[in-house]
């Protein structure tokens, strides 16, 4: 078995492992954004719920995804270590998706398609809550505390979700509406086996990265079962829970706090030096909460605006809207990423590298040009209200430009700024500023989306892109907030740039 030193010390760009995580995260990706691209159309098309609710349903379901990502990676730093909680996590991520492509069926009633879809849904968040935060940490145990090819790591890593995201967000929407729901959710079940496989396989050369932090003894053995059982028990609850959106409500309201709370409790163990870090992990963890409440429109209320008032053809080539939502992002972050990449090293070479409170307050200025652009797409309707899906899919490449700011960058740091011990806890943390921002997306959603269930798609056109213009706005404040504090942060980060 090599040591940490020995696969610290790599030679070359990459360290191998990392090409093994990128193709376990890549698939696990597939199935992830295949289910979130379904997720709001078969609420409104298929259990039958109005757009509102939709938005609420969608943002609460997303929303307990990524908070049950601090919950994994919580237990995977005091228990389960990180292979074996990817690993669980991955079991029960192929259950969710089987329960969803076995248990619906669309000819019987809308009770029994709410309890297969709640059933499913719910393996799937806590599946996912142990298998994502904890892949992500791994990565950042590839490399020393001081190597500076992390961030090219993470930018590698980062495209392998991506070219999940857009495989899985394509292929999935467009097999539920040309075949079948059931055929689309199987899909995600067999690709989440892929992933799993081949994270047996990685092990193998990861030496000690990711084992249990506790020995083989009988009593943590108990442990490590009380955390499967519960994981197991806990699926009913959520189940209640994401079903009635005010319960997510409670929730969100506590899951926050708690972990504040709880991070403030574990400070008193460290340096003034390690605590100023994780304070300046908390300030870009806050930010993040507003940047994906704006940015994650894409699955709910841009996914219903995509199923209905957008024309079908890029270029005189037809596609299926849904599929360009959920995956042109994807694309284009394959597409650039290297390029910023090359962009900041050229930049870096002369001192003019931006730092990443600079880069996250560009990654909000461009996430306004994209929301402006989708505002913009009401100028391109037709007298039904239906538009141009080049303008729409415009709005995303700009969008992308903002995510390359803000996200592989954002991974990158919580792996900088906190200490070994805290290292799941903190990427928890930073997948539970995404999980609010879900929720904040849902209930943005909901407020732009045109009361009237008889909206015409004229109305429901305005109504959308009228919210996105506020979002553009918003976004705008927020990056220029970031650029002026970005001094103060930097001074609590220490030596870490
Ligand atoms: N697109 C990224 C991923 O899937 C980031 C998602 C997020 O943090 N909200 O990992």
């Amino acid at each position: 078995m090599s040591t940490l030193a020995e696969i610290q010390n790599f030679k070359g760009k990459y360290p191998k492992q990392l090409w093994y995580l990128f193709f376990s995260e890549m698939w696990e990706r597939f199935c992830f954004y295949g289910m979130r691209g379904m997720l709001a159309v078969f609420i409104v098309s298929q259990l039958k719920m109005d757009e509102g609710t939709a938005n609420l349903q969608y943002g609460a379901i997303q929303a307990f995804v990524y908070a049950f990502t601090f919950i994994g990676g919580l237990f995977a730093d005091k228990i389960l270590g990180f292979r074996k909680s990817l690993f669980w996590g991955g079991l029960l991520m192929i259950a969710g998706s089987l329960i969803l492509s076995l248990g619906i069926d669309i000819h019987q009633s809308l009770e029994s398609n709410h309890f297969w879809f709640f059933l499913g849904t719910s393996f799937t968040i806590i599946g996912t809550g142990f298998f994502k935060p904890n892949i992500s940490t791994m990565v950042g145990s590839l490399y020393h505390e001081n190597d500076s090819r992390r961030d090219a790591g993470f930018s590698l890593f980062y495209a392998g979700i991506n070219v999940g995201a857009l495989l899985g967000g394509y292929a999935c929407i467009a097999i539920a509406n040309s075949y079948s729901w059931n055929l689309a959710f199987g899909l995600a079940a067999v690709v989440m086996t892929i992933s799993l496989v081949t994270f047996i396989f990685t092990q193998r050369s990861l030496g000690p990265i990711g084992l249990s932090p506790l020995n083989e003894g009988k009593g943590n053995k108990i442990a490590e079962l009380a955390v499967y059982i519960g994981s197991l028990v806990l699926i009913p609850v959520i189940m209640i829970m994401v079903a009635k959106t005010e319960y997510t409500d409670y929730f969100m309201y506590t899951i926050g706090p708690a972990a504040l709370v709880y991070i403030l409790f574990e400070l008193r163990k460290y340096s003034k030096a390690e605590v100023n870090k994780l304070i300046a992990a908390l300030v870009f963890i806050f930010f993040s909460i507003v940047f994906w409440g704006i940015y994650e429109q894409s699955g709910g209320s841009l996914a219903l605006f995509a199923h209905e008032n957008l024309h079908n053809t890029i270029m005189g080539i037809q596609f299926d809207p849904n599929g360009i939502n959920n995956s042109a992002n994807a694309l284009f972050v394959i597409i650039f990423a290297p390029i910023l990449g090359l962009i900041w090293v050229w930049m870096s070479k002369r001192n003019l590298e931006p730092n990443t409170l600079i880069k996250f307050g560009l990654g909000f200025i461009f996430l306004a040009g994209g929301f402006f652009v989708f505002y913009q797409t009401k100028f391109f309707a037709d007298a039904n209200g239906v538009t141009s899906l080049e303008v729409f899919t415009l709005a995303y490449f700009v969008i992308t430009f903002g995510e390359l700011c803000l996200s592989p960058i954002g991974l990158s740091i919580m792996t900088k700024l906190s200490p070994q011990p805290l290292q799941g806890m903190m990427m928890g943390m930073w997948f539970l500023a995404s999980a609010y921002g879900q929720y904040v997306a849902g209930i943005i959603g909901a407020g732009m989306s045109d009361p009237n269930p008889k909206a015409s798609l004229m109305e429901k056109l305005i109504s959308y892109t009228n919210g996105y213009e506020q979002l553009a706005i918003y976004s705008v404040i927020c990056g220029l907030i970031l650029i002026a504090i970005s001094p103060m942060v930097r001074k609590l980060m220490g030596d870490v740039k």
